[in-house]
């Protein structure tokens, strides 16, 4: 591990100050950054501590939340009013690693985890233009099983990692930032970047700037709402498929509809498309599986991971049916 320098952060004020405008990197619960540094693919020169900043979930007068930076991931699944108005997110939560890993992660980092593909981790064997800028992608005609069929670019196939913010995603949340040139709140469909040209560049955080709260508007589709995550074990694995959803219906047709993907793209993939065929259509199995057919249509698989697209049209089904009562 390259040497750095370690303070702690008592709130974001001191956080900004500690941090300057340097190569620092904050520290949320660890679990993702520390690994990487350990293997040397990411390198800070100064880490500011920002996870025993005070860390609250305040419930809005409108009844939506806001929830600090600093949260552990199993404080929020366990929440109460998560629970009951957003089950999405806590299922999505606790689907997420091991419980022991959740104890320790914020969700500040969870929203910055970093793709596991396998090369990515493999700084002394392969190429990955994430790690390496033009280097090459080792993925792309390699071991894909795992990596993403839509919003690929020829630079990298990476899919992104976090359960949490597939229903964030579905939750439409906003993500409050601060940084040297003051406070901005950004849609979370708009805080991670799809590969393009440049895959080492994964959101639109800026230099020194740091997540401090997201906070999740209130809506009739979210407390009729779930997460089902497809993976190859039942525990302690990231999705192959994940699908968060939640419906509003009004005399027995749809009138409000969120579904997003995980396991699919390198950001949390958001089906405006299928949501849009939806709205207003009778939620029935053969219009689930038409609205899937048109979402995943953009689909570029490779060989070894083709499988994907079923698997995305049968889980979105599968979730949709279980919301409504409609046939699987
Ligand atoms: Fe690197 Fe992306 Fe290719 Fe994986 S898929 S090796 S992260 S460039």
């Amino acid at each position: 591990m390259t040497p750095f320098q370690y303070q702690r952060a008592t709130d974001a004020a001191d956080a900004l100050a500690l941090a300057g405008a340097g190569q620092c990197r904050f520290l949320g619960g660890g679990t993702n950054l520390v690994d990487l540094m350990r293997q040397n693919i990411e390198t800070p020169a100064a880490l500011v501590d920002v996870s025993r900043m005070p860390a609250s979930i305040e419930q809005e007068g409108d009844g939506g939340l806001v929830i600090g930076a600093a949260v552990r991931n199993s404080v929020l699944a366990a929440h109460p009013v998560v629970r009951a108005r957003y089950p999405v997110l806590s299922r999505a939560l606790l689907a997420g690693a091991s419980a022991q890993i959740r104890n320790m992660a914020t969700v500040g980092g969870n929203l910055l985890q970093r793709t596991r593909c396998a090369y990515f981790y493999d700084p002394a064997g392969s190429r990955c233009n994430k790690r390496v800028p033009g280097a090459g992608c080792d993925a792309i005609d390699g071991f894909s099983r795992n990596h993403a069929i839509l919003g690929t670019s020829p630079n990298c196939i990476a899919t992104h990692p976090s359960d949490m913010c597939i229903a964030l995603a579905a939750l439409d949340a906003t993500v409050h930032l601060c940084g040297p040139d003051g406070t901005r709140h950004v849609p979370l469909l708009d805080f991670h970047r799809l590969p393009a040209n440049d895959p080492h560049i994964e959101t639109v955080l800026r230099p020194a700037e740091l997540i401090t709260a997201i906070s999740i508007a209130p809506n009739a589709a979210a407390a009729h709402s779930r997460y089902r995550k497809v993976r190859d074990r039942s525990s302690y694995a990231f999705a192959l498929v994940s699908v968060a959803a939640g419906l509003d219906l009004a005399d027995g047709r749809i009138r409000d509809i969120r579904i997003a993907f995980g396991g699919v793209a390198a950001k949390p993939w958001r089906a405006l498309q299928a949501e849009s065929i939806l709205r207003g259509e009778a939620p029935t199995r053969e219009n689930f599986l038409r609205a899937a057919d048109a979402e995943l249509a953009a689909a570029k698989p490779t060989e070894a991971n083709a499988f994907k697209i079923e698997l995305a049209k049968r889980t979105m089904a599968a979730v949709l049916g279980e919301l409504t009562g409609a046939s699987t």
